[in-house]
């Protein structure tokens, strides 16, 4: 029997647009954001709403490639065809939009959507080492929230920030705890069902009740007896996000007898195991946010040591059988990552491995069923 505490999460798209609705009349204002790297705490302490952007779905791609090249990542075409066409409620909602220069094709395609919505690009130093690239993301950071102020018109105060850094560490830890039940058994969920809860994340109107249902329903897992071991083969999703839309290599995973057991991606948990130093932030909590979101383990870093850390803690934790790498076609970071990583893992851990490049369409569901069938036999 499912546990009564998901019922929350099955739920929570029907009411999400019409809460966003209610805080946006009582003078709310709700920003667009497109990437873990956006400051969720920032936004929040400057009054504002962080809502995810990201387009996962295949349906929007053909009004992008009336503007954008066609050889672009789908993620970023479905994302700017939901702006163009006006099919997204949650750009129509949004006050203003937050992009960031991670990837050459994003950036360029904020620059266009500057042209529908306000726009602030946050500009990332690509290196995590070093005091000059802590002080360019930092003072990134205070143009934000200059820039925050100015449309909100709520300045953000030091114990503002400092309190929403501490609601969003209690979020992370929720989550973390949530994780340790699934991976223990007693959350039995598809890892693409588990993909339809952790993707309400980007979606919180209401963090304290959010937390609270998320808490309540660990503690309803604290009480079931951890399960039995599933036989099937024991997968990790690695690389692009992945959405409910976009989750074709999921899917074929799971219907070809394996249980992905956890994503160490954007919509999985890369963003949830870096908390932020609250002993710092005590202090300055500008910094604390700086140098936590500089840490985020994305392929547009270089180098990206974090990923290969993250990774060889999820490989251990969740005694993971074989690494997918899912990459979305033209992303080049995250396709040219793939060879070093994976012939990292092939000689640190010896599990197979395999690499995936597809975009959000159904035409090679038939060549992708393939070659999973074939890797899963190596495990
Ligand atoms: S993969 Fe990188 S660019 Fe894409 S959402 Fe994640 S952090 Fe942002
Ligand atoms: S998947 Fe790659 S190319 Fe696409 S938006 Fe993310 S970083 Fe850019």
């Amino acid at each position: 029997m499912k546990p009564s505490g998901l019922r929350y999460f099955e739920t929570y798209n029907e009411r999400c647009l019409a809460e966003l609705e209610t805080a946006h009349d009582a003078g709310k204002s709700i920003a667009g954001v497109y990437c873990i790297f956006a400051p969720a705490e920032l936004i929040r302490a400057a009054g504002a709403i962080p809502v995810g952007l990201c387009g996962k779905k295949q349906a929007p791609i053909a009004r992008a490639e009336e503007e954008l090249p066609a050889n672009l990542c789908p993620l970023i075409k479905s994302s700017y065809g939901y702006a163009v066409s006006d099919t997204c409620p949650y750009f129509a909602a949004s006050d203003f939009i937050v992009g960031e220069t991670t990837c050459d094709g994003k950036k360029k395609m904020f620059e266009l959507l500057g042209r529908i919505k306000p726009l602030h690009m946050i500009h990332l130093p690509y290196l995590l080492d070093g005091v000059h690239a802590l002080d360019f993301w930092y003072s990134e950071f205070l143009r934000f929230r200059d820039f925050l102020k100015d449309h909100t018109g709520i300045p953000v105060t030091d114990d503002a920030l400092l309190e929403q850094i501490q609601i969003s560490n209690r979020l992370r830890k929720a989550f973390v705890k949530l994780m340790a039940h699934y991976r223990q058994g007693r959350l039995k969920l598809a890892g693409s069902e588990l993909l339809v809860l952790m993707e309400t994340k980007g979606f919180v109107v209401n963090p304290e009740t959010y937390i609270r249902q998320l808490e309540d329903l660990n503690t309803e897992l604290d009480g079931i007896p951890s399960g039995i071991e599933s036989a099937k083969p024991r997968i990790l999703l690695t690389g692009t996000p992945v959405g409910k839309g976009s989750d074709k290599v999921l899917k074929i995973l799971e219907s070809a007898g394996a249980q992905v057991l956890v994503q160490e991606n954007c919509s999985g948990i890369k963003s949830l195991y870096y908390p932020i130093d609250e002993t710092l932030a005590a202090d300055s909590p500008m910094k604390a946010l700086a140098k936590r979101y500089l840490e985020l383990p994305c392929a547009c870093m270089s180098p990206n040591p974090n990923r290969y850390h993250l990774l060889e803690r999820m490989i251990g934790d969740y005694r993971i059988q074989g690494v997918v790498d899912l990459t979305w076609q033209c992303c080049h970071t995250y396709n040219i990552e793939s060879y070093p990583l994976l012939k990292w893992i092939d000689t640190r851990f010896g599990i197979p491995t395999l690499h995936l490049e597809t975009d959000y369409s159904e035409s090679d569901i038939g060549q992708l069923q393939t070659r999973i069938e074939a890797f899963l036999e190596l495990i």
